[in-house]
This record gives C-alpha cells, structure tokens and sequence, in this order.
C-alpha cells in the first residue's frame, strides 16, 4: 500500500509538469501560428513579426534545455571542490551580461574553503541565483558574493541591489513555471533546490520590499 501512494504521488507530480510544459509551450506555439498566418495573408510589417516569431522561438529553446536538464539522470561526481575556483568560474562567464546592465560583480573569498560536492551541479546553482540577481537589477549596482564558514556549515550570499521580493510570492519561488518576468522561464530556483537537495544543502531566501534580496546557500561540512 505504502509503494502505491509513493507511485501515485509521483504520478501526480509528474501530471502538473506535464500540464506545466505544455501550458508553456502552447502560448508561444500559438502566437507563432497567428504570426505565420498574418504573414501568409501578406501583411506588412514582417520585420516585427519576424523578431516576434524569433524571440517566442527562443522561449521554446529555453524550456526545453532546462526541461532537458531536469531530466538528466544527474550522476553525481562529488569531490572537495575549492569554493573560490567555482564562483570564479561563474563570475568569468556571467561577467559580459552584467557589465551590458552597468552591474558590477564583487567578490571576497578565502581561498581554503573547500565543499564536498558535484562541481558542475553547484556552478549551475550559482549562475542560476546570479543570473537572477543580475535581471532583478534594472539601473545598474553591486551583486556581492560573500562566503562564510561555521563549525558546522559554509554559506554562499548572493546579495543583490534590485527591488527585492513581495512578501506575497516568496513562497511560490521554486514553484516550477512560477515566473514574474516577460520571458522567464520559472524553473532557476526548481532547479536550484533540486541539486541543493542532492548535496544535502539548503537555500534561504531574505528579500526586503525595496532594499535588495539574499539568497543564501547553506552546505553542511559534514557530508555522506
Ligand atoms: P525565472 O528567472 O525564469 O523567472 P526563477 O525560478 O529563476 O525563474 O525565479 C522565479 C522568480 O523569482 C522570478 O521570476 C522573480 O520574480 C523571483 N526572483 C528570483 N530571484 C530574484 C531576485 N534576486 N530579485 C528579485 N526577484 C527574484
Ligand atoms: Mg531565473
């Protein structure tokens, strides 16, 4: 009895993400539809619905390579992994879109502190959490990653200048598809959690209406 609720509850799960992704993917498929449709009647301004076309195109692609990597069987390759390497690793190549929105990326680290942990799993969580942070940020500012250790944990701060979070969605982030932005796809923080999840390691997130947010990643030193 016990295995068959575990089964159907993952059914379930498994139905909402299904009826996610193809909500997701019929929006775009049906503008497309329209545009190609106006652009068979002959109309005029093709330039714009060719962006338009392109840019819902680009939506699909989105989804489909973070769907593409939920939906690897993650085999975890965890080793001691410096802390100061990877976050480097991430800066260098978060660096050209921040600098095109005026955002500088600021970071302090000592160089011993060391996770045990799958190297290219916790990059991916910090270019998710940077790269929201960077589109959080409209008129330029400082995203600051600032690493601390305790007996019992090291942490990563992802602190940011944008307009923080409403305390009315807080609790939908990580909900997949949840997303307040034009062409965002809402899995980063699903995501995020999931691999987090798999190095036994939590997210914390700190938003104030108007003076920034912080998402901060908690990895027990301890692992198993
Ligand atoms: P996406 O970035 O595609 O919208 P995410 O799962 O990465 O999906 O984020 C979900 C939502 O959480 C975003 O749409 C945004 O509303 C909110 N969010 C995440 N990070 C930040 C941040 N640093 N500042 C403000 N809002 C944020
Ligand atoms: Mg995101």
């Amino acid at each position: 009895v016990e295995e068959m609720m575990i089964r159907s509850e993952k059914m379930s799960v498994a139905g909402q993400l299904a009826a996610g992704i193809a909500h997701e993917i019929r929006n775009p498929l049906t503008s497309l539809k329209g545009f190609l449709q106006l652009l068979q009647a002959g109309v005029k301004r093709k330039e714009e619905y060719y962006n338009i076309m392109i840019e819902e195109i680009e939506k699909m692609e989105t989804i489909t390579s973070e769907l593409l990597f939920i939906s690897k069987p993650l085999t975890d390759n965890k080793k001691m992994e410096s802390i100061a390497a990877m976050i480097h690793d991430v800066v260098v190549l978060l660096q050209p879109q921040a600098k095109m929105k005026n955002i500088e990326i600021e970071y302090t680290i000592s160089k011993k502190e060391q996770i045990f942990c799958d190297r290219s799993q916790v990059k991916q969580v910090l270019i998710n959490l940077v790269k929201n942070a960077i589109e959080a940020m409209d008129d330029g500012g400082k995203i600051r990653l600032i690493t601390h250790s305790t007996d019992t944990h090291v942490e990563i701060n992802i602190v940011d200048e944008g307009p923080g979070i409403p305390e009315e969605i807080i609790h939908k982030l990580g909900e997949p598809f949840f997303t307040t932005k034009q062409s965002g796809t809402g899995l980063g923080i699903m995501i995020t959690k999931q691999i987090l999840e798999r190095h036994h390691a939590f997210l914390e997130i700190k938003a104030n209406e108007q003076m920034g947010s912080t998402f901060r990643i908690l990895f027990p030193v301890i692992m198993n």
